[in-house]
């Protein structure tokens, strides 16, 4: 702990134009999750922090300019934070790549794909109608449906994405006119921080874009009950999540929410029948399942695979599984970096123990690998887990570990496979493996999930719509819904020749 004693509390809550310490003093340690030591101190929000952020955006809604600024000008601004990110990819891909635990090649791909949430949101703004015309079927009504942003939005974001999540809210609402206060994860607030600094350089007006460092319970839970905030989008794990929802209820504001997976890669065995086939498909489901150690919304954790491949395909993947390099993730060649927390490992390491108890096979992994040079003996470290004859009634199969924990079930029939995909109270996203393309179309049209990948896994585009069925969420971001959440919709319907309607008789 003696470095943690010459960090210097940096001032991370932003309100009204300003950077502050919290009310209370309090104050929070960043930790790497690579060796468990602080590199950051932020403020410890709370409720009274909370407060003045809102009433910050509330003012800057109700009396500043932002809302009111031509489309053409926001755009031009979200444009600008797209180049800020740029200039600083190499310094914020290391910075998130640290707070979150990721290889720097993640972080940098996360922060080119925040720079094209901007820019695709940016796009779509400024390619708009003003207004859709409404044929009212009289030459003496002109009726227009128009969009207006929707006021002041909180925003809370989870630890796994930390700068992407919450560039899915807030460039959209931005776009849109609206102002925000944004709560990152208490453990990954860093790049969140840094992208506030980014739209002040841009030339956002003080008081559109506001951020509270601190915990859930508290920043959290008033964001949510707040009476100025009319808009609460909230990604991270369904127990929060609802806890959101219901927060927001009694003054009934719009809630979205972007929640948890338990998400299918379904592999058919005429996927594998030449070598190279049989190579992607196993290459990508380690992919799917480990890339940042499975703590991914859509990771492919459950594979369902035809009972005729199951052997081979399961041994080579536990093979390579293997062979994933895990370490810090500025250290060079590393594949794969730690958990995100000692809780968040000691939640892996239950559900492994529990699975095995209830017949899980262990094919690989299963344990905290050895400390080496490139894997400090105090980091969350834990080697990626392939169990095998896992079946529905497993908790490992039902809930989210988010982690590096791979189940396999098998199928004999299309409809078996269906079912099994299906068999969750999630349905964030999944994938179809097979070279039969009608196969492919009739399963991927009875997924109830929000994403669908064939032959393929994880690639999204912000031009497409992000989100769950079932208790994955409610709501949608990126694409045209993504911008839509962040807007009321009017109806203005004007007569040109008013006249009397005589239903009373007067
Ligand atoms: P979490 O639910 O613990 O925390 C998410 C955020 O909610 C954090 O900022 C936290 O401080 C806050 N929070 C906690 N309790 C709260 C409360 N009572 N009221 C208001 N806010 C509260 O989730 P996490 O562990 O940070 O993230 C992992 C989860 O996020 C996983 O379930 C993952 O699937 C989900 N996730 C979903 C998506 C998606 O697109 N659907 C993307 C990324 C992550």
């Amino acid at each position: 702990m003696a470095e943690s004693t010459e960090l210097q509390a940096r001032e991370t809550i932003h309100a009204g134009g300003e950077w502050r310490a919290a009310v209370s003093g309090a104050t929070r340690e960043i930790l790497d999750p690579a060796d468990a030591l602080p590199f950051a101190v932020v403020a410890e929000g709370d409720e009274k922090d909370t407060d003045l952020a809102i009433a910050a955006a509330r003012r800057a809604f109700d009396e500043g300019p932002w809302p009111h600024t031509p489309v053409t000008e926001r755009a031009a601004l979200l444009r600008r934070v797209a180049d800020l990110l740029v200039r600083d990819r190499e310094k914020l891909g290391l910075l998130e790549a640290r707070d979150a635990g990721k290889t720097v090649e993640e972080g940098r791909v996360d922060i080119d794909c925040v720079a094209d949430a901007f820019r695709y949101f940016a796009d779509l703004v400024a390619g708009e109608a003003p207004g859709r015309v409404v044929d009212a079927g009289s030459p003496d009504i002109h009726s227009v449906v128009v969009h207006e942003p929707i006021g002041v939005c909180a925003m809370i974001t989870p630890w796994n994405y930390p700068l992407l999540q919450a560039s899915w809210k807030i460039a959209p609402a931005l776009a849109a006119g609206n102002t925000f206060v944004v709560k990152p994860s208490e453990i990954t607030p860093m790049t969140t921080i840094a992208l506030i600094d980014l739209l002040v350089e841009a030339g956002l007006p003080a008081g559109v874009a506001n951020i509270v460092t601190g915990p859930g319970h508290s920043v959290g839970a008033r964001l949510s009950e707040h009476p100025d905030v009319d808009l609460v989008s909230f990604t991270g794990g369904l127990v929060s999540g609802t806890k959101v929802a219901q927060a927001a209820a009694p003054t009934v504001k719009k809630v979205a929410l972007e929640l948890g997976g338990k998400n299918p890669n379904v592999v058919f065995a005429d996927a594998c029948a030449t070598e190279e086939g049989f190579d992607t498909a196993v290459d990508q489901a380690l992919n799917a399942a480990f890339i940042h150690s499975g703590q991914v919304c859509s990771a492919g954790a459950r594979l369902i695979i035809e009972e005729s491949v199951r052997d081979r395909f399961v041994a080579e993947l536990a093979r390579r599984a293997e062979k994933i390099r895990l370490g810090r993730g500025t250290e060079e060649g590393v594949e794969c970096g730690p958990l995100v927390s000692e809780q968040q490992r000691a939640k892996v390491e239950m559900y492994v123990e529990s699975a095995l108890k209830e017949g899980a096979v262990l094919r690989s992994g299963g344990k905290r690998p050895a400390p080496s040079p490139q894997r400090p003996e105090n980091g969350y470290f834990y080697e990626p887990t392939v169990l095998d004859h896992c079946h529905r009634e497993m908790r490992v199969v039902r809930e989210e570990v988010f982690g590096p924990v791979l189940t396999v079930e098998t199928f004999r029939t299309e409809d078996e496979a269906v079912a099994l995909a299906n068999d969750t109270e999630y349905g964030l996203a999944g994938g179809v493996w097979t070279a039969d393309p009608g196969r492919a179309r009739r399963v991927a049209g009875r997924l109830r999930h929000g994403t669908i990948w064939i032959n393929d896994f994880h690639p999204y585009l912000p031009q497409a719509e992000w989100g769950g069925f079932g208790k994955s969420g409610v709501g949608r971001e990126l694409g045209p819904a993504g911008l839509a959440e962040y807007r009321e919709t009017k109806h203005v319907y004007q007569n040109l020749a008013p006249k009397p309607v005589r239903w009373f008789a007067g």
